[in-house]
């Protein structure tokens, strides 16, 4: 990569944003890392990242459920990095329940984190992007921005708009040296998913081992998890020169299964 660009990750104290925020300090790159508390461990975490890789990081409390703190997240980060190069949309969160079932407060919540987060982030970093004619967005979305599962409604709706969320920002901003593309991972062992296995093993009546192969990685291929580094290194090309012509597509990271 050329000279230092200002990245920053939403959602990024934890699982595959901090790993994206480490690989993409590794790359030179100024990092901002996110997260909606505002603990002595987050400031930490930034600290610790700018020693090991010899850069400039900062944590920057914002949560994600509102779109007012979305677009001072990224003002924030302007004001003290100087530019946006690279957005990184990643905050998620996850409810599993029946489509009658499924708690209104919780749909509203998947919605506004997963989805309508990016919509506000995205608007108020793109201006700074055209201001130094270049820029990455970066969507983590989901296989299950691609394939519905039983459910996991809100998820699905909301991963489903990322995607085609992208697939705007990329025909809107194609002139403008900013490209925007999707990752989507299969099952990563991250505390996201780690939170679903002891309910599984009650629902199955299954060992963790056998809920882990049987049901979990039932729908990928390889029956092995992505790891955090695997989706962070996809990330990290598509900020690439490399990745230049690379804009409103969908990157599966997912063993295969979206190949079924
Ligand atoms: P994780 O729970 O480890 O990380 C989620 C991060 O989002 C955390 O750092 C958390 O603090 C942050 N976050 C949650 N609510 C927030 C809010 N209101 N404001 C700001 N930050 C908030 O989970 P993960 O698995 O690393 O998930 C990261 C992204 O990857 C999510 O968008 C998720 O949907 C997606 N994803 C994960 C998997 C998987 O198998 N783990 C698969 C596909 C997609």
């Amino acid at each position: 990569m050329s000279k230092a660009r200002t990245a920053i990750i939403t959602g990024s104290t934890s699982g595959i944003g901090l790993a994206i925020a480490r690989a993409l300090a590794a790359e030179g790159c100024k990092v901002v890392l996110n997260s909606f508390t505002d603990g002595d461990d987050d400031r930490g975490l930034a600290n610790s990242i700018a020693k090991e890789f010899g850069t400039e990081a900062a944590y920057i409390r914002a949560d994600m459920a509102s779109g007012r703190e979305c677009r001072a997240l990224v003002e924030d980060a302007a004001r003290r990095f100087g530019s946006v190069d690279i957005l990184v949309n990643n905050a998620g969160i996850q409810h599993v329940a029946p489509v009658e079932d499924f708690p209104p407060e919780k749909w509203d919540a998947i919605l506004a984190i997963n989805l309508s987060s990016a919509f506000h982030t995205t608007a108020a970093a793109i201006p700074h992007m055209k201001r130094e004619s270049r820029g990455r967005i970066v969507n983590i979305a989901s296989a299950h921005g691609l394939r519905a599962s039983p459910f996991k409604s809100a998820y699905v709706a909301a991963k489903h708009g990322v995607v085609g969320f992208t697939k705007t920002v990329a025909l809107e901003l194609a002139e403008e040296h900013i490209t925007c593309n999707a990752v989507c991972p299969g099952y990563v062992l991250t505390s996201l998913v780690e939170a679903q296995i002891p309910d599984q093993m009650k629902a199955h009546g299954m060992d963790r081992e056998t809920v882990i192969r049987q049901v979990m990685l039932a729908k990928q291929p390889t029956r092995e998890f992505a790891t955090v580094e695997q989706i962070a290194a996809t990330v990290v090309f598509l900020c690439s020169d490399a990745a230049a012509q690379i804009t409103g597509t969908t990157l599966s990271v997912d063993g295969g299964w979206t190949a079924e």
